[in-house]
């Protein structure tokens, strides 16, 4: 039997990294834009989950989003807005509301002019649909080899033998955006 374990949880880092993470990551967008194949195709980079990133957790599947969905609903030209300030394109990265309120918001960076952009979205499946559909498509997960376990019977007791649970397939360990910028700065890229 196998069992598959994904738990995307809201980011519990101390408040001043996140702040800086969001400085970071408007900072080199055009940069994460340019470098979304590398992105998409490196693990531990398309699992990376940073500041803002998430779905309220009072929304059915709420969570962090990792780097790589983004980058791959953005190349096919979703979650984009128009940017309120200099009318260059926002990359949406995070959404806020509540389902109880109905009230639907999402939160964006300018690719042109590195402003922050709130988008309130007047049709929020739009945007929630294809989020969890790509969260479910690619989910981080480990795979555990369920071991042997003893079965009951009235004539015999308990027959069989137990053997240990085995992780098959390890979770991808992600680095942080700090990491990967530098390393996309660099040339290993
Ligand atoms: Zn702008």
């Amino acid at each position: 039997m196998t069992v598959h374990i994904y738990t995307p949880g809201r980011d519990d880092r101390p408040a001043d990294v996140i702040v800086s993470e969001t400085k970071l990551f408007r900072e080199n967008l055009p940069l994460l834009l340019e470098k979304a194949d590398v992105i998409i195709n490196t693990p531990r980079y398309f699992f990376c989950t940073f500041d803002s990133a998430f779905i309220p957790l009072m929304f059915i599947h709420g969570g962090m989003i990792p780097l790589g969905i983004l980058s791959l609903l953005w190349q096919q030209g979703k979650l984009k807005a128009i940017c309120e300030f200099c009318g260059g394109e926002v990359y949406i990265y995070g959404l806020g509301g509540s389902p109880l309120s109905g009230s639907h918001s999402a939160r964006g960076c300018c690719k042109d002019c590195a402003r922050y952009n709130k988008v309130i979205v007047d049709h929020f499946p739009d945007l929630w649909k294809p989020l969890i559909e790509a969260i479910q498509a690619y989910p981080n997960e480990e795979i555990i080899e369920k071991g042997e376990r003893p079965i009951f019977s009235w004539s015999q007791g308990l027959v069989g033998n137990t053997t240990p649970d085995k992780v098959s397939k390890a979770k991808v360990e992600a680095v942080s955006l700090a990491e990967i910028i530098k390393d996309l700065q660099g040339n290993f890229c």
